[in-house]
């Protein structure tokens, strides 16, 4: 039978295993239990030990890797992880797991991307886990853990969800809500529609319950109440910290993550390879305003009212967010937040929002003191949610807007629109942005083969001159 902590590390059995096994002293010793399992359960790369985790330090490691990797690695295979999810890692995994939480809330703070990346990876690995058990036992382990986790769930409100709705982990609208209370068996299901589906057939009231419902919610709510519960572990653990000691093995943990993100950002950003225009590799750079098309331009310099709200809430600021941060995203079919790229948001605050900024005070009349509700619009299409700054904890709540085509400015900011003969080569203001930058880049290169060009004939014809005297 399947453990409740291979889902839940967080259970009481999850505690009594920690309590077990774990001894800080050994965090990095060799492992050969550990070795072998993951060596049996990994398809594929016995021979490349460097993917195999030797102790419970690298086991933590990995448990970031993978997600990470999954994320960012156009050739990623899950196979390489397999032992992650085989039943019997599941005590080591229990052990790492509490590690790397105390690790990751030692060194960085709870909003950190690191604490996100953590509770995402936990979402994903329940996901990934419950998906790879057999259906009756998926079941049971569910209800079991379900039960656990709540007081009752055969009479289960969505009030009891209040944290995981209001930070939008769940939406009313996953939920089948009859008098306030949750569906969440098909005879709750059929008592409480009884008048609508009494002529149905048998087969079409499970079908439409299934759809609706089915184990669906309950995996939903199990995975989100753990997710919410491993976000209050990471805060606890930070408070504790305040008044103890840590283990000299957490820091090194917490030391050696820092360095093993690093690695993986360098090695599998998107940001940071793949071409852009022509050969060559294309790196995030600082804004360059003389690669602006002249849309843009005009709408810094200052537009006036009539389409002032729209040319700076709707089409800058995602000109200018994408520009700076994923210049690629038309070419790359993922969705990424701002702090994949910038984590602190340092960029956000210190290049990105001036920008907009000059926008609103050259627009006629000046936007902010005019609307300083605009504000909040443009906070939530940078991704996060209706509030008067970007804070990394409200990240998510809205979308990271994207820029709009030449098409649709045309038709709704007409006034914007100067094509210049670049123009003529692009369908949206971010590739004539990416095309100018590379065009610029191309003339300066061959400017400074001009001038190197002209400096050797001078030399040459010095040199000449020189030996005839
Ligand atoms: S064609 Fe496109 S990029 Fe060029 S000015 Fe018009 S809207 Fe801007």
């Amino acid at each position: 039978m399947v453990l409740l902590s291979f889902i839940n590390p967080l259970s009481l059995e999850g505690q009594e295993i920690l309590g077990e096994r774990i001894d800080l002293n050994s965090v990095f010793d060799e492992n050969e239990e550990l070795i072998r399992i993951s060596e049996y359960f990994s398809e594929g790369i016995i021979s490349d030990e460097g993917k195999i985790p030797k102790n419970y330090g690298e086991l933590a490691l990995k448990r970031i890797e993978w997600f990470f990797r999954e994320k960012n690695d156009k050739d990623f295979k899950i196979n390489e992880y397999s032992y992650f999810f085989n039943e019997a890692i599941e005590e080591f995994d229990v052990v790492a797991f509490h590690l790397l939480a105390q690790a990751i809330a030692n060194k960085y703070n709870t909003n950190s991307r690191e604490s996100k990346l953590f509770t995402e990876s936990q979402n994903r690995i329940i996901e990934e886990r419950l998906n790879r058990i057999s259906t009756d036992i998926r079941h049971e382990l569910v209800d079991k853990i379900l039960n656990e986790l709540l007081n009752n769930i055969n009479a289960l409100k969505w009030t009891d969800l209040t944290d995981l709705i209001s930070s939008k982990k769940i939406f009313l609208a996953d939920l089948l809500l009859k008098n306030g209370e949750i569906i969440l068996n098909e005879e709750e299901f059929r008592q409480a529609y009884h008048e609508d589906i009494k002529d149905w057939p048998e087969r079409r009231i499970s079908m439409v319950y299934n759809k609706l419902v089915g184990y669906r919610i309950r995996e939903l709510i199990l995975t989100k109440i753990i997710v919410q519960n491993t976000e209050d572990y990471l805060k606890s653990i930070k408070e504790k910290l305040a008044t103890i000691e840590i283990h000299p093995a957490i820091k090194v943990l917490g030391e050696e993550l820092e360095d093993h993100l690093n690695k993986l950002n360098e090695k599998y950003s998107r940001f940071y390879s793949g071409g852009g225009f022509g050969e060559g590799s294309y790196e995030l750079a600082k804004l360059s305003k003389e690669a602006f098309p002249p849309c843009v331009l005009k709408t810094i310099e200052g537009v006036k009212s009539g389409n002032r709200n729209d040319a700076i809430v709707l089409f800058l600021t995602s000109f200018i967010s994408y520009a700076r941060l994923n210049p690629q995203v038309f070419r790359l079919d993922q969705t990424i937040n701002v702090t994949d790229v910038d984590p602190d948001l340092k960029i956000t605050y210190n290049e990105i929002l001036p920008i907009i900024n000059e926008a609103a005070a050259n627009a006629v009349p000046p936007l902010f003191e005019d609307q300083p509700q605009e504000k909040i619009n443009i906070v939530s299409k940078l991704g996060f949610g209706m509030y008067s700054e970007p804070k990394l904890e409200n990240e998510g709540e809205t979308k990271w807007y994207t820029p709009m085509s030449c098409e649709k400015i045309k038709l709704h900011l007409g006034n914007l629109c100067r094509a210049d003969k670049t123009c003529k080569k692009i369908g949206n203001p971010l590739s004539y942005y990416s095309l100018k930058k590379w065009q610029i880049k191309k003339e300066n290169e061959g400017k400074s083969k001009q001038i190197k060009n002209n400096t050797k004939g001078k030399v040459n014809k010095n040199e000449i001159s020189n030996e005839k005297t």
